[in-house]
């Protein structure tokens, strides 16, 4: 099988440039065992950007992002460029990218190695096994909703303020991808609201259901969000996939994020709408952040990074199989014993990052072979 697609490669900054290291040998390893070759484009982002040209997004990393058919990002920020203007800051290159690119899906996967269960601090049955994909709507509700602000009422006394708002247009375009994400896993959809209390979310429900009667091989059901957040410690594994509302979203991705245990361990996407030809923006990138106390002395785990880029092979280039081999090389590596630092456990080998990419190469030609 080929595949001549093009990828932008953002290395970021601390542990960004380490982990993204890994993944490029795994690129590389693609085109000369499996024939799946990338134009591999490499730019700038962050405060490497901003060092390099004075802005944490230059126009170049926004131009080859658009041209890109997927963007795969390491981790961006620092204490060197915590003292630098707002827009100046390397987290504003991260935000800007997800606007100009219209990144309105995220997408973050709780999955537990069995090789890691232990590490959770949930029971081991409760989390053995565990496999949800949360997608959180990114760009609309109570984050970017108008009015805000906060208002001076006189004597003393303020008002503060923000708007829960979406569009139905809005829901249906983030209903549809969950709808899509279930039919390749599952094919259990659980919306999560708060229609009891809030009328946008009454109107997310209606709008979810139309969705979901286009769907009718996908189950769907709904949740309100303060029981959902009892179901994920209580019963994770009842999920397949949720979908809910970006602050919903972010509070509840957290928290399974912590089920599995381990920040260097999570991948994510972003996706944005399709163009008439199909072809959908998306960002690929490790749930972790730069790491500065870890950065240059071979300590980082690249797994997150390397199942955000599996992530990349499976929804922009429906490379399944490719997808299946990766998370598999990651899998036998767990089970063989072998740990960096962040995911150590006693009785298992620790090892580099390179040492890490070093076993998934090997991995990857005893599966193939
Ligand atoms: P962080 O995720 O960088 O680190 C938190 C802790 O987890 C640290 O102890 C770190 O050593 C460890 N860690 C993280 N990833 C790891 C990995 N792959 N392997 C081993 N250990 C790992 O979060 P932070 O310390 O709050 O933030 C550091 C910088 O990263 C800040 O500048 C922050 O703004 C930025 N940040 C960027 C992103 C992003 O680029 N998407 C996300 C979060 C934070």
């Amino acid at each position: 099988m080929t595949a001549n697609k093009s990828l932008l490669c953002l290395p970021g900054d601390g542990i960004g440039p380490e982990v993204m290291g890994e993944v490029r040998r795994i690129i590389d390893w693609m085109g000369d065992k499996r024939a799946v070759k990338f134009d591999v484009t490499e730019g700038l982002l962050g405060g490497a950007a901003y060092d390099a040209a004075g802005t944490p997004l230059p126009q170049e990393t926004i131009d080859a992002a658009h041209k890109a058919d997927a963007v795969l990002l390491g981790a961006v920020g620092g204490p060197t460029y915590e003292k630098l203007p707002f827009d100046k800051q390397p987290e504003r290159g991260l935000l800007g990218i997800r606007k100009e690119l219209g990144l309105f899906a995220n997408l973050r996967p709780a999955l537990v190695f069995d090789a890691l269960a232990e590490a959770s601090t949930l029971k081991l049955d409760v989390v053995k096994g565990l496999d949800i994909m949360i997608l959180r709507e990114l760009t609309g509700g109570i984050y970017f909703g108008q009015p805000r602000g906060v208002e001076d009422l006189g004597g003393g006394k303020r008002r503060g303020f923000n708007t829960l708002t979406y569009t139905s247009d809005e829901v249906q375009r983030i209903g549809e991808v969950a709808f899509d994400l279930a039919a390749k896993r599952d094919k259990r959809v659980c919306s999560i609201d708060k229609a009891n209390v809030l009328e946008t979310t009454v109107m997310w429900r209606e709008e979810m259901t139309k969705v979901g009667e286009r769907h009718p091989d996908i189950e769907l059901t709904h949740m309100y969000v303060d029981n959902a957040a009892m179901q994920l410690v209580r019963n994770p594994k009842q999920f397949d996939v949720i979908v809910t509302t970006n602050m919903f979203g972010d509070i509840l991705s957290d928290c399974a994020a912590m089920l599995t245990g381990s920040l260097g361990m999570l991948p994510s996407a972003s996706l944005g709408a399709p163009d008439d030809t199909g072809r959908r923006p998306a960002l690929y990138e490790p749930v972790h952040g730069s790491a500065p106390d870890i950065a240059g002395q071979g300590l980082a785990n690249p797994l997150a990074m390397v199942l955000s880029f599996s992530m990349m092979l499976r929804y922009s280039f429906d490379l399944a199989d490719e997808a299946d081999l990766v998370d598999q090389a990651v899998q036998n590596v767990l089970n063989k014993g072998l740990r960096t630092r962040d995911i150590m456990q006693e009785g298992k080998q620790e090892v580099s990052t390179e040492a890490m990419g070093d076993a998934i190469q090997a991995e990857l030609d005893a599966l193939s072979s």
